[in-house]
């Protein structure tokens, strides 16, 4: 990228200048940039760059000090610092993208984007981008409670929210949304009343649906520019309904779940990564333990669901909230693309767990299906 000299770059808090002598150092997370500066020009520079000055006026300004610096010195280096991830424009604010209520709540947020921001971004777009897309979320349980309070949290603008079932005594382990006087009643309205509490500015379209085929999948997500799911019953059924509708609709889905001591979770980009099915013909094809693993599940549901731990539960939320908030802002690509990762309890150690491609011959997502344009492709080009 060529640096405009009227753009007025700004060193970000996040990359604090120190060092003494003839050595610059510029901190960042967990790792530090070293520059040799014989002369001084490059913290002087640096001093300069506090998004009061456009390029060209720190040229001017150096120059009585350092007057064998040229412009093109010192566009040279913005460039460089800009490379790195060290600044910000100063200009790009949030007009005509953020209301005034909004800049504030979300300003956390916000800083953070502007952690991976360069000087051709606005930090601000990224929670412009959280406010205007649509998520459908299947489930309110465990996992599911946690995920809309998190989006609610981010900031996302609109979510079709889908549960059928009732709050059990035993769900209070890890269902922050339902309180001990809620035994009974259905999560839906609930959820749905106290998220409204925490943030009312979110859309929230409620849906009590108990989900039994892959047509009831695509009714509740349509529109959708990503769907979460978290519903777990039934366990390898709904994985397929979910699956089907995704691919056949081109949204991203997210999800992922608990095995007792292990965290795991995935997402599927129809047309780019693998889709569940390829991923279990892989296995099929491969993998003889985790094969008899899954004709098992089928066939007894094993690995059910007695077990479930807050801890791992709000980790994963943290997982899936991260996923989706990369897929919508692109700040940066998924990790868990046609990945399964995992987090194991005993000792936090993460990874991946399982990879898989797409099979030009799968019945899902194969060329032969039906092609439409996508809401992938739409965010994509967002
Ligand atoms: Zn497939």
């Amino acid at each position: 990228m060529t640096v405009s000299a009227r753009t007025r770059p700004q060193l970000k808090h996040t990359a604090p200048v120190f060092g003494s002598g003839e050595q610059v150092l510029i901190g960042g997370f967990g790792d530090v940039t070293e520059i040799a500066d014989p002369t001084g020009a490059v913290r002087a520079l640096l001093h300069l760059l506090d998004g009061t000055r456009t390029v060209e006026r720190v040229h001017t300004d150096l120059a009585p000090a350092f007057p064998d610096v040229t412009f093109d010195d010192v566009a040279g280096a913005v460039r460089q610092f800009d490379e790195a991830g060290f600044l910000l424009d100063a200009d790009a604010g949030p007009g005509g993208l953020l209301a005034e209520h909004e800049v504030r709540r979300w300003e956390r947020n916000i800083n953070f984007f502007g952690s991976y921001a360069r000087l051709a971004d606005n930090k601000y777009d990224q929670q412009r981008k959280l406010r205007d897309c649509r998520v459908t979320l299947l489930g309110l349980g465990g996992l599911g409670s946690h995920v809309l309070l998190d989006m609610a949290a981010m900031g996302i603008g609109h979510v079709t929210a889908v549960e059928f079932d009732r709050v059990e005594l035993s769900n209070l382990n890890r269902q922050i949304l339902y309180r001990e006087g809620d035994v009974g009643r259905e999560k839906l309205g609930l959820a749905v009343e106290r998220v409204r509490q925490f943030n009312p500015h979110i859309d929230i379209d409620p849906v009590n649906l108990r989900i039994t085929s892959t047509e009831d999948v695509l009714g509740v997500i349509e529109g959708a520019d990503v769907v979460i799911s978290v519903a777990d019953r039934p366990k390898m059924e709904i994985a397929n309904w979910v699956n089907e509708a995704c691919v056949a609709r081109g949204v991203p889905l997210v999800t992922g779940g608990l095995e007792t001591q292990r965290a795991v979770y995935f997402t599927m980009i129809p047309g780019t990564t693998g889709c569940v099915e390829c991923w279990r013909r892989q296995v099929f094809a491969t993998d003889d333990v985790s094969r008899e693993l899954l004709e098992e599940k089928r066939e007894r549901q094993i690995g059910g669901d007695n077990a479930a731990f807050c801890p791992l539960v709000t980790m994963t939320t943290g997982f899936l909230i991260g996923e989706l908030t990369r897929l919508v802002t692109g700040i940066a690509p998924p990790v868990a693309a046609g990945r399964l990762m995992e987090l194991r309890f005993a000792d936090y150690a993460m990874g991946e767990s399982e990879t898989w491609k797409r099979l030009d011959d799968c019945p899902v997502c194969g060329p032969d299906r039906d092609k439409k344009p996508s809401a992938a492709d739409a965010l994509t080009a967002n």
